[in-house]
């Protein structure tokens, strides 16, 4: 009997990725949804012990599942202890499952600047700080004052804004889970906050139509230094372009959006081919902002 058998009533066997990621495309994942630090922390260990390769899983909106599924055990920070924001003026609290649009309007009916940008970037708290995640106004990691996390050998530590490598879109960080966040902003008003988070939200929901429709979406590559992926996809023609069911975005060259029945070998052709493409075409090397498990 292994020590992962303890926590069975906190894991559930083979859950469908379409549950999961919202590519909604990929075989079926362990996933375990800890109610505590301490239980994360025990869970954790049991892994190691047991020899399972356990893997922080948020919303699901940068991964890509096998369609075979995933060996790994998926960890889900989804119940209320990871789900609450405390406000203590001019800080933030908030546990790694806030999603991060939570966060944003939070911040500004309290009257706070700073991660408004980040109205409708898809994702969580905790995956948003691991990642670094950003917009053209906000890089979450410069909001950061300290964090909570469990590294994967169950330990709990406290890391402070120095203990990070904020870097673009991918943060040193593998080597633990995210628990909870303490975000330093800057004191605004609520009115202009207000003004400003709407205007954001229409901007991002007009860039990107496939969220309105509710089909299964993903960012394909990092802009590389200097450039834009999104142009760079766009200066090989690949704009709109299908491999089987996936299928570049008309509207943002840099989504990849799939259709039903659309498989995990779909989207790697997809990308595969682009980068091939961009790499004998424009002499670029597109690096994958999509995470493949
Ligand atoms: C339509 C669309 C638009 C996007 N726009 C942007 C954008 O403007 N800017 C941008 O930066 N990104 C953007 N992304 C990418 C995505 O929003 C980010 O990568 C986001 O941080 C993923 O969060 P998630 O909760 O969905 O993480 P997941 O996809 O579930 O996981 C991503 C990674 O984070 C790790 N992780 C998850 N939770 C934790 C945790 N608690 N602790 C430590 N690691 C954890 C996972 O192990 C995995 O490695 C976009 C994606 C889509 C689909």
């Amino acid at each position: 009997m292994g020590k992962l058998d303890a926590f069975s009533e906190i894991i559930e066997r083979q859950t469908p990725a379409s549950n999961l990621t919202w590519l909604r495309v990929g075989g079926p994942v362990d996933v375990a949804r800890p109610r505590s630090e301490k239980e994360l922390a025990d869970l954790l260990k049991a892994c190691r012990a047991d020899g399972v390769e356990a893997r922080a899983l948020g919303d699901g909106s940068n991964l890509l599942i096998p369609d075979d599924g995933s060996a790994r055990l998926a960890v889900r920070l989804s119940e209320p202890a990871f789900g609450r924001l405390e406000l203590d003026s001019p800080r933030i609290v908030a546990g790694a499952g806030v999603k991060l649009g939570r966060l944003a309007t939070a911040a500004a009916s309290a009257g706070l600047a700073g991660v408004e940008g980040l109205i409708g970037v898809p994702g969580e708290v905790g995956a948003g700080v691991a990642l670094n995640v950003s917009t053209h106004d906000v890089s979450i990691g410069q909001w950061v004052e300290s964090a909570r996390v469990v590294g994967y050998d169950g330990e709990p530590r406290d890391m402070s804004h120095d203990d990070f490598v904020f870097g673009y879109r991918g943060v040193a960080f593998t080597n633990a889970i995210v628990v909870s966040v303490t975000f330093r902003l800057d004191p605004d008003s609520p009115e202009e906050l207000a003004k400003r988070l709407q205007k954001i939200w229409i901007a991002r929901k007009k860039q990107i139509p496939e969220l309105l429709d509710g089909e299964g979406v993903a960012r394909m590559f990092k802009n590389p230094i200097g450039q834009n992926a999104a142009e760079l996809v766009d200066a090989i023609n690949y704009r709109g372009v299908a491999v089987g069911g996936a299928k570049v975005s008309d509207s943002d060259p840099n989504l990849v959006v799939v259709k039903r029945g659309c498989s995990h070998k779909d989207v790697q052709r997809l990308l595969d081919a682009i980068q091939t493409e961009a790499r004998e075409r424009l002499g670029v090397e597109l690096e994958r902002e999509l995470e493949n498990w």
